[in-house]
């Protein structure tokens, strides 16, 4: 078995608290932030997806769904 990057696509999460930042598969993404918030912050949300690319995520979905359509 290689160790293989999947095509999955990846997000950037960061942790001011801990200082951390890490990279997690989208479809991880809401359980390593549950389970990251819940283990080292009481479930305080304190870890998130990096708030640039949270931006860039956000305008690609509204775009996805027309949601920034042109007047
Ligand atoms: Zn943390």
């Amino acid at each position: 078995m290689s160790e293989q990057e999947t095509d999955e696509p990846t997000v950037p999460i960061v942790c001011e608290a801990c200082g951390t930042t890490s990279r997690v598969a989208l479809s991880d993404l809401r359980e390593s932030l549950e389970t990251h918030n819940e283990h080292r912050h009481d479930g305080e949300e304190i870890a998130q997806v990096d708030p640039v690319i949270a931006d860039a995520l956000a305008d690609a979905v509204a775009d996805d769904l027309g949601l920034l359509e042109d007047e």
